[in-house]
């Protein structure tokens, strides 16, 4: 497959480690709590379209992306599911959206007059109503607009009150307070209306690995669907084993000795202390890999070598402990003999999280399934 693109930068997308995962979460999940795979983001970095097959495949119910926009390109891609658009989308998409089945969040009566105005007759627009429960982002914060919101719903037969939700900011903290107060809040919320939609969720996937609560009837996935723990804490007591999903590989494509005292890359930072083998690797900061990463290792021949002077928009280099032919595998993010270079090593060496690694692997990346 890699010889379907001309550039030896790639990443690697294990579908099967996605499926498993998947499966794990849904052996968890009580019968009848639905499963939202959340494929936002170009799923996370990994590839909406396949990610989404996927995760139908493994029993996925609905699909959820945060804009319009990735909605309706996964239905141009083929994909029949149910998509929850989860951020906010305008309401001159309304129409749009009913058209393409698409179920959009909505919290303020007036978004939903002008929603209302946008849609053709006969046309039924799914809406969730988001609740901000604590997160302090999007969603209604007080129960009489809450109420208002509801009986706007009930009372337009172009809308079908489909669902409604809450977002956790704190469910991958081991300290429960905040959680518990999000929850309670959610829960006193959901008192005030006349009665209960399809679809009532709040956990994301580090509320989902750790608690069952019978007021919601559906999760979101997403960070665990791609292998990953929602943070370090949680990590120690994550209920199944995760499977990480995708790798990032590329190749030597040229190999030099340099004699002491020369130097690799912009500003001439590093300089050889003796004779040293410098390989160039094919990837740069416009391929997300970013500038901050100068002296990480990647991996090769199963051995660790460091990422050696600036990183460059399109290449960096390595130092090579001997020659290595041209071609050879370099593994950045993935296994390689009995060495591993983790999406949390990198998250920790960029002094962030996980979520922003696997996101910030440019799109000039072939993704390659496997
Ligand atoms: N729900 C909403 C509203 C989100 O914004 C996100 C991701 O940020 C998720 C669910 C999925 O969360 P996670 O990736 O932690 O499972």
């Amino acid at each position: 497959e890699t010889k379907l693109f001309h550039r030896d930068t790639w990443a690697e997308v294990n579908l099967d480690h996605i499926h498993e995962n998947i499966s794990s979460m849904k052996t968890r999940l009580q019968t009848g709590v639905s499963l939202f795979a959340v494929v936002k983001a170009n799923a996370y970095g990994h590839g909406d379209y396949e990610v989404a097959k996927t995760a139908l495949e493994a029993g996925a119910d609905f699909l959820s992306v945060a804009f319009m926009d990735e909605a309706l390109a996964l239905r141009k891609k083929g994909i029949t599911a149910p998509i929850l658009v989860l951020g906010i989308s305008r309401p001159e998409s309304a129409a749009i959206a009913a058209e393409q089945g698409i179920s959009v969040t909505a919290f303020d009566d007036a978004w939903l007059d002008s929603a209302k105005a946008q849609l053709k007759p006969g046309q039924v627009l799914q809406v969730h109503i988001k609740v901000d429960s604590g997160m302090g982002r999007i969603g209604i914060r007080d129960k009489n607009k809450l109420m208002k919101v509801e009986s706007s719903l009930e009372k337009e037969a172009c809308f079908n009150f489909q669902g409604i939700f809450t977002h956790f900011a704190t469910a991958d903290e081991l300290n429960t307070d905040f959680y518990e107060k999000q929850l309670a809040v959610f829960k006193g919320m959901l008192t005030a209306l006349t009665s209960l939609p399809e679809f009532v969720h709040a956990a994301n996937s580090a509320a989902s690995l750790r608690f069952a609560d019978p007021v919601w009837n559906a999760v979101r996935m997403g960070i665990s669907m791609y292998g990953l723990s929602p943070s370090m804490e949680m990590k120690p007591i994550v209920p199944f084993p995760l499977q990480q999903a995708i790798s990032l590989k590329t190749k030597l494509v040229a190999v030099k000795q340099l004699v002491k005292g020369e130097s690799v890359s912009y500003g001439a930072t590093y300089t050889a202390q003796g004779n040293e083998w410098i390989g160039t690797l094919p990837i740069g900061y416009a391929d997300g890999w970013i500038r901050k990463l100068q002296g990480q290792e990647v991996l090769i021949d199963g051995m660790r070598v460091p990422i050696v002077g600036r990183i460059c928009m399109d290449q960096c280099m390595i130092k090579l402990p001997r020659s290595f032919p041209v071609g050879t595998e370099v593994t950045l993010i993935g296994a390689d003999g009995l060495e591993t270079i983790s999406i949390d090593e990198i998250a920790a060496k960029l002094e962030t999280i996980n979520y922003e690694v696997t996101c910030m692997i440019g799109a000039r990346v072939p993704r390659v399934y496997i």
